[in-house]
């Protein structure tokens, strides 16, 4: 393991961090086109820990994450001529779907650098939305780079997953509408990879639920998130081997962990074994499909009974995006 400072953002973003006044505009733009996703309760769920659980199901947006929020935002707040050009990114799926469907949406063209490795579900969305994949390999070579690289040699413009204001503040939208339905809450439980959608839901709960603890959740493989929270600054892992395909990333973004640092109440971690142990519920009891990454803030809930014991708890589903035979050789095997 190496730790190294923050990596420059590649949008060359820099100054003032994001406010909760650019989730409040991202918010405006997502209305009518973003799905207002509902608030889910169960019963078994409460007894099993013995709080009130509110679980957003983001799983039930648009492309089957909540990275369309972002996505939209970022793209829509670009100025004709960037539009005209184009956009390129990165990511390990659920990123790459939103930006297509998002581009398409704007008229904007897409072109997307991909692992070779994502899921195939990922990968045949990301093109049925329209986007052009280039393919990279994740253990070997910098997917920055190579979105650098097509940025300048196609003048488009970079939207990286979370290290960008206009996405993370887009991701704040999840937690924003969570908020509004719930009322405060006393405690929040949001996943990280890069940080774009905790970093975010920290922004809408200090406008919000300024009282509620907000703890962010990441694969125990990958704990980068909460190694940079001990350390106060981002601390750079190796790429995590876990089934949360939506969390190995190895650091947070320049842009997300200032404002992780100053807001979040704690970072956790949980086992694969205790996501599958989540899929499974919410399959069998909520009849919700939810991916290995959507489920971290779940499994961290689940596990924290003696904590949240007569608790108003809120829980970020983030996404549902899983091959079905990847799922069932999960949640069927014992
Ligand atoms: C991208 C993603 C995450 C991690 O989000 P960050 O903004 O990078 O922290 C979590 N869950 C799902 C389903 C995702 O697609």
């Amino acid at each position: 393991m190496s730790i190294s400072p923050a990596p420059a953002a590649a949008t060359g973003q820099s100054g003032a961090y994001a406010t909760i006044a650019d989730v409040e505009r991202a918010a405006a733009r997502l209305k009518g086109v973003a799905h207002r996703t509902p608030v889910l309760t169960s019963r078994t769920a409460n007894a099993l820990v013995g709080a009130s659980l509110y679980f957003k199901a983001e799983n039930l947006q648009r492309t089957g994450a909540f990275k369309f929020r972002g996505a939209y935002n970022a793209i829509a707040a670009l100025d004709e001529a960037q539009r005209k050009s184009g956009v390129v990114t990165y990511s390990s799926g659920n990123h790459a779907q939103a930006i297509a469907c998002a581009g398409g949406l704007l008229g904007v063209p897409v072109t997307v650098v991909m692992p070779q490795d994502a899921p195939a579900i990922k990968v045949a969305a990301t093109r049925g939305y329209g986007g052009e994949v280039v393919f990279y390999d994740r253990f070997s070579e910098s997917r920055e780079e190579i979105g650098q690289e097509l940025s300048d040699s196609r003048r488009l413009v970079l939207i990286p997953p979370y290290d960008h204001d206009d996405v993370l503040a887009g991701q704040g939208t999840a937690t924003l509408e969570l908020l509004e339905d719930t009322g405060p809450l006393d405690r929040l439980y949001v996943c990280l990879g890069g940080g774009g959608l905790l970093a975010g839901g920290l922004l809408a709960a200090s406008r919000l639920a300024p009282d509620c603890e907000v703890i962010g959740v990441e694969p125990e493989a990958g704990n980068d998130g909460q190694q940079s929270l001990r350390k106060g600054e981002v601390v750079t892992i190796a790429v995590p081997r876990t089934i949360a395909d939506g969390a190995m990333t190895p650091y947070l973004g320049a842009r997300t962990f200032p404002i992780i640092r100053e807001r979040v109440h704690d970072i956790v971690t949980v086992t694969d074994e205790e996501l599958v142990a989540a899929m499974r519920f919410f399959a069998q009891r909520m009849k919700l499909i939810v991916e290995p990454t959507g489920c971290l803030a779940a499994a961290a809930a689940f596990a924290a009974h003696d904590e949240i014991a007569g608790k108003r708890v809120g829980v970020v589903l983030s996404g549902g995006n899983v091959d079905l035979t990847r799922f069932a050789a999960l949640v069927g095997a014992d």
